[in-house]
């Protein structure tokens, strides 16, 4: 048992959105522990398509309140994290016989003033027969629609929430799946196993958050023990990241003649990203994985609009996410609402419960707000809401600052080439420094494990940011997973379980 402790929230599940809430949570003034069952992001929150954004289909859809909430998002979260998320322009060409130039032209202009657009740019057209974003599509797309919206890294969007929750005193656990969680004299008693080595604690709280994303109907069946739930529709989204298809910094939205769209945006220097996918999904959501029919219509869905054709051997990565939609009864996986859901039961000497249910990336913030109105008619009212405006680590930089923290860091330490410092603003923003330390060289950094990454960026993770695997350095906290070589990841991983393996002899 965690000592005689009761805490105020136990929040089940690392992903955006429970971090968001135990940040917000804790930041409030209530005491908060998270637990998540693998790493930080490690479910649908790193296998997004990692926009921030309005969503411009869902007004097909008519959901005004989830497009104008999310598009309000946009300039909230860009100022709090400018690092990780940023502004970006996006592409539409008019495609003949999809959707009519004046439905998008309405949506645009909708898109345009809901959202309250105040550092955005506004929607132009483009003459795909002069701008060069006409260049790389076949020369039919003459017109196009260009719009805003944002970037986010979404990996690091979780880890950095959890990161400021910690450091306002969250206690967040990783590898620590909740086996049990079970109501006794008003309050929780939630049995949590620590996956690397079997071992179970009890740790009571008054409340319990149940945002365990795709998993969240097999929470509430199999770990708080209830019968016959389905609130969520699972469908799965999956991504084929290709070596680099155009050089403008604009993405393209592109209409397939199936109604669907996907998007192919510039990723990570020197590749394209392009996505995504709608099935429905049955299953363990850890095990998603691209099918070969969705890799199929991805190349084929692009290869409408590139005059170079998107091949099978273009492709150098690919992943999965699986959305746990809030299941309204929609005819078809796209159609299910974006938007979330909450609801709560407890109460009145039963210790309360709160879950879940769908949810954007984009709308994590308000979605926790949102959380923190339920938890306060349960536990009384603490604090208010802050998180709009409040930055996250490494944010604390003016929006468009990015081009002076890499002179900044680059002054300070002259031996960084370019491309590595870039990276490592782009990552951890005015954090970049606790990085690179008193280090006068690359030698001072210490080993290189492979491209850019270097011993003093690894410790700072372990440290830092719970990695505790390759995977968690190379995939989730940086993406150096595209450019490491087999050895090099084998490398990395005999490090990381020497650092894991004197934490833990040190620890007992
Ligand atoms: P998750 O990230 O899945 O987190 C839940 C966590 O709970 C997991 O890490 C899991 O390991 C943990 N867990 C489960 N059971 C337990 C247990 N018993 N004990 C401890 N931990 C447990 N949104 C946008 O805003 N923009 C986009 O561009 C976008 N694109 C998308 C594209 C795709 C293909 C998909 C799939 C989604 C996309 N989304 C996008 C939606 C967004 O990614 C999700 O809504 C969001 O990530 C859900 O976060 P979550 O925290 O609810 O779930």
């Amino acid at each position: 048992m965690s000592g005689g402790v009761i805490h105020d929230i136990f929040v089940i599940g690392g992903g955006i959105n429970g971090c968001g809430i135990a940040r917000d949570a804790v930041g409030r003034g209530y005491s908060v522990y998270l637990a998540e069952m693998n790493d930080l992001a490690s479910g649908t929150s790193s296998g997004s398509t990692k926009l921030i954004h309005g969503g411009l289909r869902y007004l097909e859809y008519y959901e005004f309140r989830l497009v104008r909430e999310a598009l309000m998002e946009r300039e909230v979260l860009w100022k709090m994290a400018p690092h990780i998320i940023w502004p970006m322009r996006f592409v539409l060409p008019h495609a003949k016989g999809i959707r009519p130039a004046w439905l998008i032209r309405l949506g645009l202009f909708l898109y345009d003033h809901i959202g309250g657009r105040k550092l955005l740019p506004a929607t132009k057209t483009l003459d795909m027969r002069t701008d060069p974003a006409g260049k790389p599509l076949k020369p039919l797309f003459t017109k196009a629609f260009e719009y805003s919206d944002g970037w986010v890294n979404d990996a690091r969007l979780v880890v950095l929430n959890a990161r400021d929750a910690a450091d306002r005193g969250a206690v967040i656990r990783t590898r620590a799946r909740v086996a049990s969680a079970r109501r006794e004299d008003g309050i929780w008693r939630i049995a949590v196993e620590d996956t690397r080595t079997g071992k179970t604690e009890e740790v009571r709280a008054r409340l319990l958050v149940n945002s365990a994303g795709p998993w969240v109907d097999r929470v509430l069946s199999g770990t708080v023990g209830r019968n016959d739930v389905h609130n969520v529709r699972l469908v799965q989204g999956s991504h084929i990241v290709i070596t680099k298809k155009f050089s403008d910094p604009r993405a393209y939205f592109f209409q397939n003649r199936d109604g669907r769209i996907i998007f192919a945006i510039p990723y990570e220097d020197d590749f394209t990203l392009i996505g995504t996918t709608d099935q429905d999904y049955e299953g363990d959501p850890a095990r998603t994985a691209i099918t070969e029919k969705e890799i199929d219509y991805l190349c084929a869905a692009a290869s409408e609009y590139f005059v170079e054709p998107v091949k099978r051997s273009d492709i150098v990565w690919t992943y999965s996410g699986v959305r746990p939609l809030y299941d309204d009864g929609a005819s078809k996986a796209q159609e299910a609402t974006r938007d979330y859901v909450l609801k709560a039961e407890g109460g009145n000497g039963q210790a309360p419960l709160v879950n879940v249910f769908g949810g954007k990336i984009t709308t994590y913030r308000r979605l926790a707000e949102s959380m923190l109105e339920k938890i306060e008619e349960h536990l009384g009212r603490k604090g208010r809401p802050w998180t709009d405006g409040a930055a996250l680590p490494g944010g604390d930089f003016p929006a468009a600052g990015y081009e002076a923290q890499v002179a900044s860091l680059t002054r300070d330490h002259a031996f960084l080439d370019a491309r590595l410092a870039r990276r490592l603003v782009r990552l951890y923003g005015t954090r970049a420094s606790r990085i690179v330390g008193n280090a006068r060289s690359l030698a001072d950094l210490g080993r290189c494990f492979g491209t850019e990454l270097y011993e003093a960026e690894v410790r700072y993770l372990v440290d830092q940011e719970w990695a505790v695997t390759a995977e968690d350095v190379l995939w989730r906290r940086t993406k150096r997973g595209l450019h490491f070589k087999a050895d090099e990841v084998a490398a990395l991983e005999t490090y990381m379980k020497d650092i894991g393996g004197r934490r833990r002899t040190a620890a007992a």
